[in-house]
């Protein structure tokens, strides 16, 4: 017997369902809405502070980045300002 994670047991009648169901299939009665938005939310605030300390780290990163390349323009303007020669 598999233990599905995308399944949970009604608390009615203590059955298997499918953890979206909102209307248990064996005793027909309507089910909490908690479990389900609880399961999401509790998946989506960990992603959530993942992808913020992806988004801020990447931010930070760029921004020294950014910064050290700002150094080089102020102390080295010739350097932008000198042509490169195609080829010939
Ligand atoms: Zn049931």
């Amino acid at each position: 017997m598999l233990i599905d994670m995308r399944t949970r047991y009604c608390p009615f009648c203590k059955e298997q369902i499918h953890y979206q169901a909102l209307v248990c299939r064996y005793c027909t009665r309507d089910l909490p809405p908690k479990v389900q938005s609880q399961r999401k939310n509790s998946h989506g605030w960990l992603a959530a502070i993942i992808a913020a300390g992806v988004i801020v780290g990447g931010a930070a990163f760029l921004a020294a980045e950014f910064l050290e390349e700002r150094k080089n323009w102020l102390t080295e303007p010739t350097r932008r300002q000198k042509p490169q020669n195609p080829p010939d």
